[in-house]
């Protein structure tokens, strides 16, 4: 449920008539409702009853500053996977404290400033960073806490670059490795061992593949437990997928279900840390984008906008389906089909294919479900600046991120000398 709704003909964001936006912000623009943001985050929270447990809200998935701000205000964790992360949640005002560090490759930067910030824990992903992250403790004068992220080979079913979980994927440490990983951990005086993590992939849609790697860590924990080697959190990770077309995926009470449900199953009351991105910022966004020609083609006709694939990638990069609706719905007129396309010169630069509009030339158009991995994957190809966010509060909203200058593009880049 999310609150972009019509009321009359025209297109709202809570009770902000998404026109208005467009005239005051300009377009292409991001806007983002903060109750909706704010009912996603709640409903995680609430679905652990009593279970002790932490939402780390996957900064990647949108880093905008109010965003981080918004939710650490409601007493959520972070989970990173940059040094540049780690600077947006401490400029927001998030709790190092509460930020846990994922990620493949930590360069020895990130890791330094992750010790001297004081995050939770690092979640290792292999021998050799677990060495590394060891040796630089040792320079901090601290032990850092550290959990090893297990891949659980079991298939997450979705698109294979959504998919993290699989033994041939480069995320996590199988079992053997990791139980390895840990024997050592525990004989260091560098590093404190707090958890167990996995993370099998993103937008998922069905529960087993999560029931199997839930199974799958809590025996691991089991094993640990057998080494003599004391835990003090499971770390579930994120992935539950949301609705950009027909998905019908399992709600946040559903999903948390899952997890207290196996862990009553065997009397683990260890505290539960889930790292959900998409589900909380999914359906909390769109893009506002304005139509800047109608051209007729020889095998189909397009609706020209002034968003592109450099503004909003996944359609692009994934084949994904994003929802796009008329901002204001003409009372009259025929609806035809369009390929709704950016400037950008290239072909893969296409926000929908066959889509039934009844749009005219400076129309606007919203793109739903732009919340999650849309802002944040947006570039400047073709020297274009990305574009604003704009947060909706109520009856009023807020220039969260301004539009990019024309200056800031080429900021930093200097001509040889003559
Ligand atoms: C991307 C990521 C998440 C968030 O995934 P969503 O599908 O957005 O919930 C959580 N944890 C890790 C380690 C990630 O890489």
């Amino acid at each position: 449920m999310d609150h972009f709704q019509y009321a009359g003909d025209a297109l709202h964001a809570e009770q902000v008539p998404l026109a208005e936006i467009a005239a005051r912000a300009g377009t292409p623009c991001y806007v983002y409702s903060r109750a909706t943001i704010e009912r996603h985050w709640r409903a995680f929270d609430e679905a652990f009853g009593g279970h002790p447990h932490r939402i780390c809200y996957a900064v990647k998935a949108n880093g905008n500053l109010a965003v981080i701000n918004l939710l650490a205000r409601l007493g959520s964790g972070f989970d990173i996977v940059s040094g540049g992360e780690l600077r947006r949640v401490i400029a927001a005002g998030g709790d190092p404290g509460k930020t846990i560090f994922s990620g493949v490759g930590k360069q020895d930067w990130e890791i330094r400033e992750a010790l001297a910030a004081g995050i939770a824990c690092f979640n290792i992903e292999s021998e050799s960073e677990a060495g590394r992250v060891s040796a630089l403790a040792a320079e901090h004068g601290r032990p850092a806490a550290i959990s090893v992220r297990l891949n659980p080979d079991v298939d997450a079913k979705a698109h294979p670059y959504l998919s993290t979980g699989l033994r041939e994927n480069k995320f996590g440490v199988d079992a053997a490795r990791a139980a390895e990983i840990y024997r050592r951990a525990h004989a260091d005086p560098n590093l404190r061992i707090s958890g167990v993590a996995c993370h099998i992939g993103s937008q998922l849609t069905d529960l087993a593949p999560y029931r199997d790697a839930l199974r799958r860590v809590l025996d691991f924990a089991d094993e640990l437990a057998g080494l003599g080697i004391e835990i003090d959190h499971i770390d579930f990770g994120g992935g539950l997928g949301v609705r950009y077309r027909d998905e019908t995926p399992p709600t946040p009470a559903e999903y948390c279900e899952v997890i207290t449900r196996e862990m009553r199953a065997r009397k683990k009351t260890l505290p539960v840390v889930i790292e959900p991105g998409r589900a909380i910022l999914g359906n909390a966004g769109v893009l506002l984008t304005r139509v800047l020609c109608i051209k007729r083609g020889a095998v189909s006709d397009f609706c020209v906008v002034d968003a592109g694939m450099n503004d909003l990638l996944r359609p692009a990069l994934y084949q994904a389906y994003q929802e796009i609706v008329e901002v204001e719905r003409r009372p009259r007129g025929e609806a035809a089909q369009y390929d709704v396309v950016g400037p950008v010169c290239e072909s893969g630069d296409f926000l929908g294919k066959a889509r039934r509009l009844n749009v005219r030339e400076s129309d606007l158009l919203a793109v739903r479900t732009a919340g999650a991995y849309a802002a944040v994957m947006s570039s400047n190809y073709n020297a274009r600046p990305r574009p604003p966010e704009v947060i909706v509060d109520g009856g009023e909203f807020h220039l969260a991120r301004e539009r990019e200058s024309l200056e800031d593009l080429h900021r930093g880049e200097r001509v040889l000398p003559e």
